[in-house]
């Protein structure tokens, strides 16, 4: 499609809707921006908007007026009543990732899944450039929009890029030359209603690879094992819990790719075990895209990690104290749980998103000394999880940390690990990590 002189509505003007406003201006597009809240309330957007000549209009039929096509920034639901009209009238509705995948240059590389995403994501741009290839990592990690990526992307480069179901949900005939899924478990069931449409809108990331294209998948994970024959490219496996028959697998101790032995699990420097099955999953995607095993497991090596997911951020009085805010679902703050053996104070709690917290009962019991409950959804969660573990009603972040200071035990274990999102109390989980990370940083010994 042209886009010179063509009206245009992007919806929802966040840092992705705002990188694409500015690449449709310059593709010559008369560009509506809308968005749900009014020009005031948006901070720094007219000043955007009106560097790209871009208009304003609030999220409503009128702002359809003319326009030939709707692009949705990952935080605007598809299932809103303004896009059925949309679609009465004809317009053409796609995502920002969809659109801005048509103008990148080089190959993509995929990253789904409920938890472990950008883990992964930074861990392939690692192998990759540790290993001489040309690349750059973008989508949802550390708010790097697709969009803002075009002018960097080169034919010879990889682009690694996180992806979210909101916006797997929209591709059509976007093109993941490697797509890698890391597993579907529950999670944004306030947006997708069911599992079954959100691990459709996670499949769907597969949507428009073509035959030779590559699809990574767990093994070890009921709903992607059941991809195999719903992909169009060729499938590939990993597995943290068994064989993968010519795939990448732990052997005990060893992560192997095929039968022969990449790297004995205790070179890797990141905690628990699904930190194995993320590396297992990034060197097997890294492999298709032509990395040797043994540079790779060099980079490994050299791997730091990721802020807030299992951070360590101080030891005091030998009580070691973790920050896991990124934990914001259940199965996140299990895989948490299960990386530490005992003796645990666990921060759990913020704002539910119809979640079922009972999975947490077995662990909690066998490894807490105690769940100390903040956010809106502590009521809730003590409900759920009542009678496996101790419980603190702490309220908030500050009294729970203050509560561990004073009741962990030398050999003990603070760790922050929501099970929620963080809205009630933060701005989103970066902050609630840092916040944490403060507080625990000012305890006096
Ligand atoms: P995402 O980007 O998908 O949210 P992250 O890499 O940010 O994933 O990790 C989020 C949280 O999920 C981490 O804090 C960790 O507790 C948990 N996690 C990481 N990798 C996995 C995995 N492979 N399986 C399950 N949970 C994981």
């Amino acid at each position: 499609m042209e886009f010179a002189g063509k009206r245009i509505a992007v919806f929802g003007l966040a840092k992705s809707g705002l990188a694409t406003v500015e690449l449709l201006a310059r593709k010559g597009a008369e560009v509506v921006a809308c968005d749900s809240k009014p020009l005031e309330q948006l901070p720094g957007v007219a000043e955007v908007l009106r560097e790209h000549g871009a208009a304003f209009a609030l999220q409503g039929a009128q702002a359809l007026a003319g326009v030939e096509m709707a692009v949705l920034s990952p935080g605007v639901r598809p299932d809103q009543e303004i896009f059925d009209e949309a679609r009465r009238r004809g317009v053409q509705i796609t995502g920002d990732v969809e659109l801005a995948c048509r103008f990148l240059h080089g190959p993509v590389m995929g990253i789904t899944g409920s938890n472990g995403k950008t883990t992964v994501t930074a861990l392939c741009g690692h192998l990759l450039k540790e290993c001489g290839f040309p690349v750059q990592v973008g989508g949802n990690i550390g708010n790097q929009a697709v969009a803002s990526m075009i002018g960097t992307s080169r034919d010879d480069q990889w682009n690694v890029l996180e992806l979210s179901s909101f916006q797997t949900e929209m591709f059509r005939r976007t093109r993941v030359h490697i797509g890698l899924a890391l597993n579907v478990t529950p999670d944004h069931l306030d947006r997708h209603h069911t599992m079954e449409k959100y691990a459709a809108a996670k499949l769907n990331m597969f949507a428009g690879q073509m035959p030779g294209d590559h699809a990574v998948l767990n093994a070890g994970n009921e709903i992607t094992r059941s991809w195999a024959g719903r992909v169009p490219g060729r499938v590939h496996w990993f597995n943290g819990g068994g064989r993968a028959d010519g795939g990448f697998w732990l052997d005990g101790t060893d992560l192997m790719s095929g039968d022969e032995v990449w790297m004995p699990a205790s070179e890797i420097g990141l905690r628990g075990r699904h930190n194995l099955e993320n590396v297992l999953a990034a060197g097997c995607a890294c492999a298709l895209a032509g990395a040797p095993l043994a540079g790779m497991r060099a980079a490994v090596a050299g791997f730091p990690g990721v802020e807030h997911r299992i951070e360590f951020v101080r030891a005091l009085n030998r009580v070691d104290y973790f920050n896991d805010s990124k934990a914001t679902n259940v199965d996140a703050a299990i895989k948490a749980l299960e990386s530490f053996d005992s003796g645990l104070w666990v921060i759990l709690g913020g704002k539910d998103k119809d979640s079922d917290y009972r999975p947490l009962r077995p662990l909690l019991a066998a490894r807490a000394r105690a769940a100390l409950l903040i956010g809106a959804a502590a009521a809730k969660i003590e409900s759920q999880i009542s009678g496996a573990v101790r419980i603190e009603q702490c309220g908030d972040i500050h009294a729970a940390v203050a509560f561990a200071r004073a009741h962990a035990k030398p050999g003990d274990t603070v760790l922050l690990a929501p099970a929620c999102a963080s809205f009630d109390q933060f701005d989103g989980f970066e902050h609630r990590g840092r916040v944490y990370r403060d507080l625990v940083r000012a305890l006096e010994g």
